[in-house]
């Protein structure tokens, strides 16, 4: 069974939700209980964060490749 990624209009929350087949009802944010929500495409290798921010390269930042030792060799 499908898994949607719902975000909500009202608090930005975005939300999983289990969408059975034909199945029509509201889907009700978790957070503020509005019925403004609209249902995300799904993306692969995109990383939504609580808020309805994702980062897809992020975490690539920060450790190694540092060239601190730079021994020129002089000719
Ligand atoms: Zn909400």
């Amino acid at each position: 069974m499908p898994f949607y990624r719902y975000q909500c209009e009202v608090c930005g929350d975005v939300f999983k939700v289990l969408v059975q087949n034909g199945d029509s009802t509201p889907i009700k944010c978790p957070e503020c209980k509005s019925e403004k929500t609209k249902r995300l495409l799904p993306r692969i290798g995109v990383i939504y964060k609580g808020n309805g921010y994702y980062s897809t390269d992020y975490a690539k930042k920060g450790n190694k490749s540092k060239a601190t030792t730079s021994s020129k060799i002089e000719e």
